[in-house]
């Protein structure tokens, strides 16, 4: 738990009360691309503080069970686990109903799930363009469409899109990544203008590179499509434009995540928040 969110032992308050930062007691929250990585750090961060959560991602099914309850006894909450797979609409909608039927409610989403591929775009292949536009853009939209009537009925409403540094710059060899993350960023602004009066908001999350599984596959990508050692694409590619020379961790994007989340996040709107040690200052 982070210091500055220390939830206090008071009773819940109710819904229009404002609320401690860091007390999520009483909300749900449903976080895409949950089962590793940043998704099921933001979702452990969501439990730990209190919150209602509902896991989604890809994985060996004895695994995820045995993280689903693993979360839901340490955390004292309650954790289900949707299967919708992220390139498929009519799923990531489910997705949200399903948290909402189970659980009652919808406080907090989370667009997380992401896939990468790395090659030259020359020779993209073009099933690979179709399914990160998908499972990186696309769904977000499905998702936040679902989601906002049911929070706008319930008066408030936060919507998180981890989107990457970048959304903001490109490298080489990841344009479907790039463009997905770019479209992720200019679909939160529109989303957060269109619900700005309605207690809700919307913002995009950049982070720069976190040690993920995700990421561990890039550099043995890069390191094939390059021709040079897995160290080398450490050193020389991946933090070669993160000034701080270390990878971002998944604690230090739990507490943006959860400043976003709280009453103290209710101005920040239609924002890209870089967490990418300098990255984009360049
Ligand atoms: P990860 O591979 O550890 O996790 C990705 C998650 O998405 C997994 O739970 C996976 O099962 C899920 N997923 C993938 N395809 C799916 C599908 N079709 N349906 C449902 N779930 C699916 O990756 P990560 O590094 O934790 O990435 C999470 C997000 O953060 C992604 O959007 C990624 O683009 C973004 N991001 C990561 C980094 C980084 O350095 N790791 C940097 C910037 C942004």
């Amino acid at each position: 738990m982070f210091p500055w969110s220390r939830r206090s032992d008071a009773a819940p308050q109710a819904d229009s009360a404002p609320r401690a930062p860091g007390d999520l007691r009483g909300q749900v929250c449903v976080v895409s691309g949950s089962t590793s990585g940043i998704g099921l750090a933001l979702a452990r961060a969501a439990a730990s503080h209190g919150a209602d959560v509902v896991l989604n991602g890809l994985g060996d099914p004895a695994e995820i069970e045995r993280t689903r309850a693993e979360l839901e006894a340490s955390c004292g909450v309650r954790v289900r686990y949707h299967a919708a797979d992220m390139a498929r609409g009519d799923e990531v909608a489910d997705m949200v109903a399903f948290a909402r039927h189970q659980l009652g409610r919808l406080d907090i989403l989370v667009n997380n799930a992401g896939i990468q591929h790395v090659e030259a775009v020359e020779t993209f292949p073009s099933d690979k363009w179709e399914k990160i536009l998908a499972i990186n853009l696309s769904s977000v939209f499905y998702a936040t469409r679902a989601a906002i009537p049911i929070m706008k009925a319930q008066g408030r409403g936060r919507i998180i899109n981890v989107a990457s540094a970048h959304g903001l710059v490109a490298s080489p060899f990841k344009s479907a990544y790039v463009a997905a993350k770019h479209g992720v960023l200019g679909f939160t602004k529109t989303v957060a203008l269109e619900v700005a009066r309605d207690n809700i908001t919307c913002n995009a999350i950049c982070p720069g590179y976190v040690e993920t599984p995700l990421v561990k596959q890039q550099i043995a990508d890069q390191a094939r499509t390059r021709g040079i050692s897995k160290d080398k694409v450490v050193e020389d590619v991946m933090l070669a434009a993160q000034p701080t020379k270390k990878f971002v961790t998944t604690e230090e994007l739990a507490g943006l995540f959860l400043y976003l989340v709280s009453d103290l996040g209710a101005s920040a709107n239609g924002a890209s928040f870089s967490i990418d040690g300098g990255w984009t200052a360049q």
